[in-house]
């Protein structure tokens, strides 16, 4: 491990998210702010979607990534760096490192999407395959950056990750104005914390919540019993949120900032990827569409207010989006 990674890090601030917006200005996409009448009638609220399903990769997570590789020494970068992930951060790294001139080493479960390998090898990440409900992926990844003198960029927590996440929510309030209530989905909390500290600094009175799946309220439950619960990894559509912890610096910066953590089911979510596909002709993964369903299903009551949600993601392989969206029966 290297120094960096081995002394623990303090909580990044709003000043660390400014500071990432400015890294990643130019070779990140300023996604757009979308809306829809349909889904106004159908929340009787006024629904901003930042569309981070049209980000680089098909992501947020190339905020993160880029700007956590960005800012690394010239010494580090020329080491490379090695990464873990269910694919988004993974795909992240791997373009943020092709566009840096970094070397990138990528940690990948077995049963990753295809359609996440395959853009993630397409990038120039080299990956090494683990079975995920039996091998530590941290290990892993510790034994990786030791033997080869790599730096580790975990997928959340870590604090130039949580502050490029934060960018999304910085661009939306500025572009969208002013709102009553965020939905963010929660994975291990990067995007979540990032929000959070970017909603509070540029508008204290929004409330923030962050949206997981039911079958893996790992953060729902921690948020209320103040620890960190670890569960074991959930069976779940939304693949991009089967963590089963919060991170060390993701969850004091969500108990202090965010209002609550709510769940919605994997059916609320195959529902919602119908309505952005059909309605706002919008590809949103199933964990893209976590803080989507909160509002469809009412888990955060949204009438009458100006709410801002995350479409977090785009990336689902063309066979399993059509399997989701087709019609029962
Ligand atoms: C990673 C990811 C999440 C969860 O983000 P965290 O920072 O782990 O909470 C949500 N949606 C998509 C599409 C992702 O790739």
């Amino acid at each position: 491990m290297t120094d960096a990674a081995a002394s623990k890090p303090s909580l990044p601030t709003y000043a660390d998210v400014e500071a990432a917006a400015l890294r990643i200005k130019g070779v990140a996409h300023h996604t757009p702010v979308l809306t829809s009448a349909t889904a106004n009638r159908r929340t009787d609220a006024s629904l901003v979607f930042k569309a981070e399903n049209l980000q680089r990769m098909g992501a947020f997570k190339f905020r993160g990534g880029y700007n956590a590789i960005a800012a690394l020494s010239p010494e580090q970068k020329r080491a490379g760096v090695v990464t873990y992930s269910s694919g988004n951060h993974a795909q992240a790294i791997a373009l943020a490192g092709k566009l840096l001139g970094v070397p990138t080493t990528i940690i990948m479960p077995e049963d990753a999407p295809v359609a996440k390998v395959e853009a993630t090898q397409a990038y120039g990440g080299e990956i090494v395959r683990y079975d995920r409900y039996s091998q530590d992926r941290l290990a892993i990844g510790g034994r990786l950056a030791a033997e080869r003198g790599l730096t580790v960029i975990p997928p959340y927590d870590h604090p130039h990750v949580i502050a490029g996440q934060g960018t999304a929510t910085k661009e939306l309030i500025e572009d969208a104005g002013p709102l009553d209530i965020l939905l963010v989905c929660l994975g291990g909390g990067g995007l979540l914390a990032g929000a959070a500290l970017a909603a509070k600094a540029l508008n204290p009175g929004c409330r923030v919540f962050g949206v997981e799946p039911e079958a893996g309220n790992d953060g729902q439950q921690s948020f209320r019993s103040g620890k960190i619960v670890k569960i074991a990894v959930p069976k779940t559509i939304a693949d991009g949120a089967q963590t089963a912890f919060l991170g060390d610096l993701t969850f004091p910066i969500i108990q202090a900032l965010v209002e609550d953590i709510v769940t919605v089911s994997d059916a609320a979510l195959i529902d919602a990827m119908r309505f952005f596909a059909e309605r706002m002709k919008l590809v949103v993964e199933p964990t893209g569409c976590l803080a989507a369903a909160a509002a469809f299903t009412g888990a955060v009551p949204v009438a009458g207010k100006r709410v801002g949600v995350i479409l977090s993601g785009g990336n689902v392989d063309l066979a399993s989006f059509a399997r989701f969206i087709a019609p029962a029966g």
